[in-house]
């Protein structure tokens, strides 16, 4: 048998969306990696998976110059409204009233608004770009099986699906993107913890006429189907051009999709409407709550379903990995470079881990008011069904506000405690789920801010750190910049003469790192820039 190598300084196993979000933000960094991807390509199959990508996933998507591809997938003009019914021509118990693209409009707190683009075209606009790209190469068709790791590297073996053939591949850094059943976390001995398994459940690709549905429940985007037994099923927009996924909860016997018929189920939530549909898919799927217990260990990183899995209620699975992979880019882009240090990978699960944690448990929350109890008379005739439908109506629109607007989630994460972000000393603020507060305390998201020449100051961050320098007057910077230089450390220096910019980072200095989280500020230099910089790069014991 004949064997392959390759030696490259990143290897990714597995090129679903984190994947390959990864592999384009250590290209933007200048970084060089291999994505081996088991399939043959990029969505292959339709999958009933993510549908939503937050605002600052865009943000990301914004760096990566992909927005125009993502924005044009979703008609920017279809209301985005969950409607609460028994059935589409049964009682309609409240409706959470969410603009589409067109009315929501960009947000004043970042330059990209949340989108809706399905993951079987998202991925593809991922994947594309990193084939496309200068630094990262994708090879499909190439299993990972396992690896061993040293001082100096990791020796990967790889197989090559149709021929056959070993691969080995040498690379400083592996990265496990393969996913929540993970060949690269279980090689290292790295298990889920916090296992909570809330159901099983099978979702249905289906084909609809738009305007018939819309006939019945117009302007929306998702239903959901409530009985005595709670919520039914639920059936959301794809692609909005006819493509819906329909999803029912049971156990794993009866949801065999070798054995299930869906369509009683889906009759039952048309009514007597007599629409037709088309079942394009059946695909099952388990919803658990899982974290592991550690996302790097030695020269081997986890990121993704690999390290955290979530109930889909909140759309946060996909955007969750994305912020993993922009973490560990510009770590593992820095230490490939020589100037990052030897406890960047124990602060990156020190920063996503807990991140993982939060966003799991909001979405379990919203899981729970889905099959809250006390829907027993939802169906009953009179004023007693008029009443308990009222009251479910707004149970639901009021319990699930947080799963339709989470700007809190999305954006307001921050790396408390952190090791390599200097804390200020100001108070964490709250964090709220639906209601973030920009703020450039270390640890958050750096604000956005519109410059004077147009871009977002957003768009300074990316390849390396950036001191920004706010005033009329240009602060004594050059012990920071001989420091960042003695270390190694890629860094400008952007000086900013707005004052209401200035007033929203609150202080003259601040530094913020190439994923875009603040890592320090102050008023003036610190007396030992050099420890500053030893910090924030990982290199203090
Ligand atoms: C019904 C449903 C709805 C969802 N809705 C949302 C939503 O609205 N928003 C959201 O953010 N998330 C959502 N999610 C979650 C989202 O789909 C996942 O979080 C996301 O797919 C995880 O991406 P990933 O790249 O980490 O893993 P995956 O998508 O699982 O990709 C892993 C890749 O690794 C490859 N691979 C596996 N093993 C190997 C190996 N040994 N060698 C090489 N390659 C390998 C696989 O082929 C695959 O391409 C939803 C999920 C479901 C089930």
């Amino acid at each position: 048998m004949t064997t392959t190598h390759y030696d490259t300084p990143v290897l990714i196993a597995g090129g679903g969306p984190v994947g390959m979000s990864l592999a384009l933000d250590l290209n933007h960094m200048g970084t060089a990696c291999l994505v081996a991807e088991q399939d043959a390509g990029t969505a292959l199959v339709l999958l009933a998976k993510a549908g939503t990508l937050n605002e600052r996933t865009m943000e990301y998507c914004r760096r990566w110059g992909l927005v125009d591809k993502v924005a044009e997938v979703f008609p920017p003009d279809l209301a985005r409204d969950t409607v609460y019914c028994t059935a589409l021509d049964g009682h309609v118990l409240g409706r959470s009233v969410i603009p589409s693209a067109n009315k929501r409009g960009t947000p004043m707190v970042g330059p990209e608004m949340l989108r809706r683009c399905p993951q079987h075209l998202f991925d593809p606009i991922l994947a594309n770009a990193a084939i496309a790209s200068e630094h990262a190469t994708v090879r499909y068709g190439l299993r990972f099986d396992s690896f061993t790791q040293d001082a100096d590297g990791v020796t990967s073996l790889l197989t090559d699906t149709v021929t056959g053939e070993q691969v080995t591949v040498r690379s400083q850094y592996l990265v496990g993107c393969d996913g929540a059943g993970s060949q690269v976390r279980k090689t290292l001995g790295v298990e889920f913890e916090l296992i909570t398994q809330m159901d099983f459940s099978l979702s249905a690709m289906i084909k609809f006429d738009d305007a018939e549905l819309y006939k019945y429940i117009p302007e929306c985007e998702r239903m959901m189907f409530i009985g005595a037994e709670g919520t039914w099923a639920n059936m959301t927009a794809v692609d909005g051009h006819g493509l819906w996924r329909f999803t029912v909860v049971g156990n794993e016997e009866a949801l065999d999709p070798a054995t299930f018929d869906i369509n009683p189920i889906v009759r039952r939530a048309l009514g007597d409407t007599g629409i037709q549909y088309e079942v394009l898919r059946l695909v099952p799927w388990r919803r658990a709550q899982m974290l592991a217990k550690s996302y790097a260990l030695g020269r081997v990183v986890l990121a993704g379903d690999t390290v955290h899995t979530t109930s889909p209620t909140g759309g946060h699975g996909v955007n969750t990995g994305i912020g993993d992979a922009t973490d560990a880019s510009w770590m593992l882009s820095a230490l490939v470079a020589g100037w990052g240090g030897q406890g960047l990978l124990d602060a990156y699960t020190a920063e996503r881990r807990p991140v993982g944690w939060r966003n799991f448990g909001n979405s379990t929350q919203n899981y729970k008011v889905w099959v809250g109890a006390g829907m027993t008379n939802v169906v009953a005739e009179g004023p007693k069904g008029d009443a308990a439908r009222k009251n479910i109506g707004n149970m639901l629109t009021v319990g699930l506000h947080q799963e339709w607007f989470s700007q809190g989630i999305g954006m307001g994460y921050r790396y408390e405690g952190s090791p390599i972000i200097v804390p200020d000393g100001t108070p964490e603020p709250a964090d709220e789920p639906s209601n973030y507060q920009p703020t450039a305390r270390p640890g958050h998201r750096a604000p956005h801010a519109w410059l004077a020449d147009g871009r977002s100051l957003l768009d300074l961050f990316g390849k390396g750190f950036v001191l920004l320098n706010f005033g009329a007057a240009v602060a004594d910077v050059q012990a920071l910049t001989a420091a960042a230089a003695a270390a190694g450390v890629p860094l400008t220096v952007e000086a900013i003469d707005q004052p209401e910019i200035a007033g929203q980072y609150g202080q003259v200095l601040v530094l913020v790192r190439p994923d875009g989280q603040v890592a320090w500020r102050a008023a003036t230099a610190p007396a030992d820039a050099k420890h500053l910089f030893d910090v924030v790069r990982g290199a203090t014991a």
